[in-house]
């Protein structure tokens, strides 16, 4: 089977790889075709796209918000086109509300002698900063095992440097992706921990505001599980779409392509994808 992954991270947000090197990596892998679907910016999608052209894999551009809905839901938005306005609107305010709160969180730790400098954390890691580049800092100098480690004692919820940061609305969300001539996705269901009813409801409400397509393939589920999911977006009308969230080192158990080692996500869904995209961008 001809297979994709439309759910990649890389350094233009929180993922290890860069744009060029996650498309040179799907080649090898025999990937037709990926997304890049960084956390709040597009800044990436340029140089995957170019080397897409030169290795001969599609590069669909793609974005992956974090929400608001109560608590937090991820949007990703697929074929979106990158110049939009309206995008570049939204994008510049989550990044500018990204860095007041890694501002203060370096603060902590500088305070309590971590030698962490927000400014050189731009340099490093920008444009856009999420706390697993926080965690490699952590790691780097000696403060943290792993990622994970230091997620578990310094920036997860509840830890000490934590801080939340403001977000979209998911009804923004979803909308500015079709304003940008997008289509929605809702990503990965099962990470909000809701019951059936609260996740058809959360369906429903993105819906009413454009949703057009529901992630049924992902890293972290089993078959059974995918295709629950694949049956709630044939009776929703969604398409449905797949990808692994790799995320580089920041992420060592997720492997681009294949997850955990079983996930398979058929090229035809790009089709749907396509589809759906150019019918939207004909509408506005
Ligand atoms: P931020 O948006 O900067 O607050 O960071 C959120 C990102 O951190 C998510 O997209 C995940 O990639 C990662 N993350 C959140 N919680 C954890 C956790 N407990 N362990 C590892 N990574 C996490
Ligand atoms: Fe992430
Ligand atoms: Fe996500
Ligand atoms: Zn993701």
């Amino acid at each position: 089977m001809n297979t994709i992954d439309l759910h990649i991270h890389t350094t233009a947000s929180d993922g290890t790889a860069s744009p060029a090197q996650v498309v040179r990596m799907a080649g090898e892998l025999g990937l037709s075709a990926i997304s890049v679907a960084d956390h709040d910016t597009v800044s990436g999608c340029g140089e995957a796209m170019a080397e897409g052209r030169a290795l001969g894999v599609e590069v669909v551009p793609g974005v992956e918000f974090s929400s608001r809905y109560g608590r937090t839901i991820h949007i990703l938005g697929y074929f979106l086109n990158t110049e939009s306005p309206a995008l570049t609107r939204v994008l510049d305010w989550i990044v500018a509300e990204r860095d007041q709160r890694n501002e203060k969180m370096a603060a902590l730790m500088a305070a309590d002698g971590i030698p962490v400098d927000y400014a050189e954390m731009k340099a490093r890691f920008g444009p856009v900063i999420g706390r697993p580049n926080f965690g490699q800092l952590l790691v780097a100098l000696g403060y943290a095992e792993s990622v994970q480690d230091a997620f578990d004692r310094y920036i997860e919820k509840g830890q000490p440097y934590y801080l939340p940061r403001k977000m979209l609305s998911i009804e923004r969300s979803v909308e500015v992706i079709r304003e940008a001539g997008g289509v929605p996705v809702l990503a990965h269901p099962f990470q909000y921990r809701l019951e059936e009813p609260a996740l058809r409801q959360l369906i429903e409400h993105c819906m009413d505001h454009g949703l057009l397509g529901l992630e049924c393939r992902y890293s972290l589920y089993d078959e059974q599980q995918s295709q629950y999911l694949l049956s709630l977006a044939r009776e929703y009308g969604l398409a449905p779409t797949g990808g692994s969230d790799f995320h580089g080192s920041n992420k060592p158990h997720i492997r681009l392509g294949v997850g955990t080692g079983s996930l398979a996500v058929p090229a035809e869904w790009l089709e749907g994808l396509r589809a759906l995209a150019a019918s939207t961008k004909q509408r506005s």
